[in-house]
């Protein structure tokens, strides 16, 4: 059995792993459980998997978890969170934003396989992070759908074996599903509401995610995301929009093969992949029909209906912190789209104002990304002011 952290265990990424270790029974001993809310939720999870360690968001409900748990220690705090994060072999990390990074370093410097969900933390310390890749025996295997993809295409073009093979890939192409507002003009989208924006045409998830797919800034943080994990320049990745998502993102190569992955849209493959690999999972989470599906449609991302992906290409190209800047601001603006203070067309020109507005530092250690992170959210919150909805 392989021992299994699982941070943000009552969230959606949380929950569906728990679905994947229930399906393989005998392949993952779960030794520590995390999470910030749902505390009566957590509980019941660790009655069910007996982890050794359970961490609460709140330092105050500790006490009270103790008593439901009297076999596992419960603790609270970022120690606390660390040590869950490197306490099994594997570690998922199912944190929701910006709150993810301590996971992701935590579980890369014990030298532990990180089965990242939290995309935040590796798009907003770059390179940070990329230090902490460099610890003998840590691993990073995406749970993101599209990036999951692109590491099983680019192990199909024996990227991952041969020496310099990564010269060999022309482009990386990640699909969009388009989200719900997919075909409609800027005009259009002025008086979406929360719930309109919520309704994700293919894929379950959290709300954050579910709005940054409404606004493409999903993708576009994607898109930095896969800078970041196969260090390809931004010219070389682009996004197509593909309304079905079953092909979840493309490898082409020098000689004009692409290579595909294709599966129905469940997250539950892409956790299965990032917790059993090199091997696969046995369960499958459905499988495509082919007589069934009859199509795929792939078409141009709308830059003008969707200015955030530009956005992203632009602080990914920047560099340094204006991904981590571009990342709290989004946080911010989408929280207050969320609350119904500020319209959705309102998101992109708050980022847009916070951008234009960043004087780019160095992102050369946890320190400086913590502190452009918070600048960048006092920013966008007086930003965010300008939109408030009478
Ligand atoms: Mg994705």
């Amino acid at each position: 059995m392989v021992s299994l952290s699982l941070l943000g265990s009552t969230g959606s990424i949380g929950l569906q792993t728990l679905d994947v270790v229930r399906a393989e029974p005998g392949a993952w001993d779960v030794v520590a459980l995390g999470a910030g809310r749902s505390i009566g939720h957590l509980v019941a999870q660790a009655q069910e998997f007996h982890p050794r360690l359970v961490v609460v968001g709140d330092p105050e409900r500790v006490h009270e978890v103790q008593e439901a748990l009297p076999g596992a220690a419960v603790a609270s705090g970022p120690s606390a969170l660390s040590e869950a994060a490197a306490m099994g072999e594997v570690a998922v990390n199912g944190v929701v934003g910006f709150a993810g990074l301590p996971v992701t370093l935590a579980a890369l410097e014990a030298g532990r396989r990180l089965a990242l969900a939290n995309k935040e933390s590796l798009i907003a310390a770059g390179p940070v992070v990329q230090q902490a890749r460099l610890t003998p025996g840590a691993e990073l295997l995406p749970v993101d759908s599209e990036h999951c993809a692109v590491h099983q295409c680019l192990r199909a073009g024996d990227v991952f074996t041969a020496r310099a093979a990564m010269e060999r890939v022309h482009r990386i192409v990640l699909t969009a599903s388009g989200g719900p507002f997919r075909g409609r003009r800027r005009s259009e989208l002025a008086e979406v509401t929360v719930e309109d924006a919520l309704a994700h045409p293919t894929w379950s998830m959290g709300p954050k995610i579910t709005v940054d797919s409404s606004t493409l800034m999903n993708k576009g943080l994607e898109v930095i995301e896969a800078h970041e994990l196969f260090g390809l320049g931004y010219d070389r990745i682009e996004v197509v929009v593909h309304p079905q998502s079953v092909v979840h993102s493309m490898v082409e190569y020098s000689d004009g093969a692409t290579i595909a992955q294709l599966s129905l849209p469940d997250m539950r493959m892409c956790i299965g992949y990032a917790l059993a690999y090199p091997d696969r999972i046995a369960t499958p989470f459905g499988r495509i029909d082919w007589a069934e599906l009859r199509r795929l449609d792939f078409e141009p991302p709308d830059a003008e209906a969707f200015p955030c992906l530009d956005l992203a290409y632009t602080a990914g190209r920047m560099g340094e912190t204006a991904p981590a800047l571009l990342n709290a601001a989004n946080e911010v603006a989408v929280q207050a789209f969320l609350d119904e203070r500020i319209r959705w067309t309102a998101i992109p020109e708050i980022l847009e104002a916070v951008l234009t507005d960043h004087d780019n530092t160095t992102a050369d250690s946890l320190e400086a990304v913590m502190e452009v992170d918070g600048k960048a959210r006092a920013a966008a919150a007086h930003v965010v002011r300008r939109f408030d909805r009478e």
